[in-house]
């Protein structure tokens, strides 16, 4: 699938239509469903009547003898991830207790997207609740990646990634809530855009951290991801927490001159545990960014080691209470045989959702129990402000700081099925930005020796997602990422 604006500026011409290009993206989603399960859903008909409103609406315009002036996503495809409502669709969250659930209303960047004339043609898979960095614990099944269908395709939202990167649609939006967005695009060899907290509204994505949950965009080239972010940006009066800050124009920042910008590095963050190819990468991107005219800085974020800890503290206790509200009334399933209420509840749940789920329900219950809490949440918490002050002071000396998104390429399903810390520990690079706030960015920057995207992650102050958006474009200008995976549906 062609990138926005070609699709944008042939469907005006005339040389395409609306339809053509739904059906084009769902017909690839239905095929390659097969082989990937990237799809929960795929609503053809949906997808098609409205891909059909649009086109006569268009040609009523253009019969009329108008030059269109049209919304900016007119008739463009976009998949979503089955953790965020639009109506008329199921709502699974990867996980078999809601039922599937059929939300009444829409998530507001869902809203924001189809007021733009965009085209949900379905829900993605996704590790359950958003639980994962591998898809593995989708209770459907896990999404294969496009590049090697033996490997994972990352997580959780593995599914908008695999349809980005096998070409079946030009954007995609997942969650990110510690990595979900990044580590995928890593692993699948996309673009992957996590906004700063408060940057998106969280009203209609269903919660896991909600301290730390964002929803963010998945796209091939700098500008679909400026275009989709401006789209789905700013204050929403259904959610408190997003923040009253003016959406720029993303396209119009998107310059390629990046003469005396800053990038920051960690080499603390270079040594181990990271994949010789990846460092190799890193190094290499560093210096394409020191060919592109930016200046490289030292920077130290000493708290960063602590990371893994903090963010399976903060995001576990946060999960044990958003996940109380499934209990057999208020969604979908419900356990039979389970004659008194407790039984109902207990039995709903221990059916209802997977292991890694009750794994951090258990967690968080347990950091947050009142013998643990200041052990725990609390020292936590203050910890995840000394990650904040290390990223104030790194941003003091920077423009950006430039880390690897994932330590290594797309590993094989159930290398680390057996065990969760070494699952946990493939987030080390990005659960970050999620306890800090702010946002960051995965680039495709090589390919390992075996054919395997890897991703850089570019992070920046609060509301600086121009200027990652800007150095990402500066990069792709110089050091096009034109490998495609084999299966890619053009
Ligand atoms: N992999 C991380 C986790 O399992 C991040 C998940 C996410 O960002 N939703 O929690």
């Amino acid at each position: 699938m062609e990138l926005i604006l070609n699709l944008r500026d042939r469907i005006v011409r005339g040389e395409t239509s609306v339809r053509a290009t739904v059906e084009a993206a769902v017909d690839a989603a239905e095929k390659l469903n097969e082989t990937l399960n990237a799809f929960l859903e795929i609503d053809r008909e949906g997808a098609l009547n409205r891909a059909d409103k649009i086109g006569a609406q268009l040609s009523s315009v253009t019969n009329a003898g108008e030059t269109p002036s049209l919304p900016s996503l007119t008739g463009i495809p976009i998949a979503i991830k089955d953790n965020i409502c639009v109506r008329g669709m199921q709502t699974s969250c990867g996980s078999r207790i809601l039922g599937p659930y059929h939300p009444p209303y829409n998530a507001t960047a869902i809203d924001r997207l189809l007021n733009a004339g965009a085209v949900v043609i379905g829900k993605t898979n996704c590790d359950e609740f958003a639980m994962g960095s591998s898809n593995e614990n989708s209770a459907f099944g896990p999404v294969k990646n496009p590049w090697d269908t033996s490997r994972v395709p990352g997580g959780s939202s593995g599914g908008s990634a695999a349809a980005v990167a096998a070409g079946i649609v030009p954007v995609a939006l997942g969650s990110d809530t510690g990595g979900s967005v990044r580590q995928p695009a890593s692993l699948c060899g996309v673009i992957g855009l996590k906004p700063t907290y408060g940057r998106v509204s969280r009203y209609g994505l269903v919660a896991f951290g909600s301290s730390l949950d964002q929803i963010g965009v998945f796209a091939r080239n700098a500008t679909d991801a400026a275009l989709i972010l401006q789209t789905i940006s700013g204050r929403d009066p259904h959610d408190a927490t997003t923040a009253d800050v003016a959406v720029p124009d993303y396209t119009h920042e998107l310059k390629n001159d990046i003469q005396g910008m800053r990038i920051g590095v960690s080499h603390a963050l270079l040594g181990e545990g990271l994949d010789e190819e990846v460092r190799v990468a890193i190094e290499k991107a560093i210096d394409a960014y020191k060919d592109l005219g930016a200046e490289i800085v030292d920077v130290d974020l000493p708290h960063a080691k602590y990371a893994i800890a903090v963010y399976y503290i903060i995001a576990t206790a946060e999960a044990s209470s958003n996940l109380a509200r499934y209990d057999g009334v208020r969604y979908g399933f419900r356990a039979e045989e389970a004659p008194a209420l407790r039984d109902m509840y207990r039995k709903t749940r221990d059916q209802g959702f997977g292991a890694e789920v009750k794994r951090r329900i258990m967690l968080g219950t347990y950091v947050l129990s009142a013998g643990y809490y200041d052990a725990y949440y609390l020292k936590a918490q203050k910890v995840r402000m000394l990650l904040r002050q290390d990223f104030a002071n790194a941003f003091a000396k920077c423009d950006a700081v430039l880390t690897p998104t994932s330590p290594t390429p797309a590993f094989k399903f159930g290398e680390k099925m057996d065990d969760p810390l070494a699952m946990y520990l493939n987030d080390i690079y990005t659960v970050t930005a999620n306890l800090a706030g702010v946002p960051g960015i995965s680039v495709p920057c090589a390919l390992s020796s075996q054919g395997l995207p890897i991703g850089m992650q570019l992070l920046g102050p609060y509301w600086s997602e121009a200027t990652l958006l800007r150095l990402t474009s500066a990069y792709q200008t110089a050091h096009s990422f034109t490998a495609r995976p084999e299966i890619f549906a053009g």
